[in-house]
């Protein structure tokens, strides 16, 4: 399968922010990763507008389409095959289960969830563009299907001091002063990997 070009910019759905309305795609369309999000821990509409937004350029500058829709509240039985659900909580269920500096979870086995631990995303400064990239990270953990870190960038197992100060920027045109890529092993991981998803 291939992927082709995604233009770089925000496209009217980031621009709306999370949209409820399922578009039927066409057999011909680019083939689109479905990720929903439900907002359980109140999380400002505008920072989790920007945040979206933010995560679908990081993901379309990697050739991977991603349509973004709040969760329906009947479940994960209406989600569709092959989506990601992010949840995004007021913090793990318990604390200590969880590694202190991780941000987030992504739950592997299923391969299906990401669970957001918003009370340490929020220490940060600049949260919209803090939650964008920890929803990227842990997306893309969930699409490679394997455990593993990058030594820079995106996949780095946890983030320093120079990674947030790098993430940060223009919260105006919402654009990181020196983004956080990929690295070249990521991009070929996570093309695999959708695709095998994609066809299940
Ligand atoms: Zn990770």
């Amino acid at each position: 399968m291939r992927f082709t070009a995604v233009a770089i910019g925000l496209t009217t759905t980031a621009l709306l922010g999370l949209t409820a309305v399922t578009p039927v795609l066409g057999k011909s369309a680019t083939p689109c990763l479905v990720v929903y999000v439900s907002n359980e821990a109140e999380v400002d509409r505008e920072v989790q507008r920007k945040a979206v937004a933010l995560a679908e350029v990081i993901f379309a500058n990697a050739g991977v389409k991603t349509q973004w829709r709040i969760a329906p509240k009947t479940g994960s039985a209406a989600f569709e095959d092959g989506s990601i659900h992010i949840r995004l909580l007021h913090g793990p269920v318990n604390e200590d289960s969880v590694s202190s500096r991780a941000l987030a979870s992504a739950m592997m086995r299923e391969g299906k969830q990401v669970r957001v631990y918003w009370n340490r995303v929020q220490r940060h400064t600049e949260t919209s563009f803090v939650l964008a990239y920890v929803m990227a990270h842990e997306i893309t953990h969930l699409l490679q299907g394997v455990a593993r870190h990058a030594k820079t960038g995106i996949m780095k197992a946890y983030w320093e001091w120079e990674d947030f100060e790098a993430m940060q920027g223009n919260a105006v045109q919402m654009r990181p002063v020196r983004p956080l890529l990929f690295e070249r092993e990521d991009l070929a991981l996570i093309r695999e990997g959708l695709r095998q998803r994609l066809v299940r």
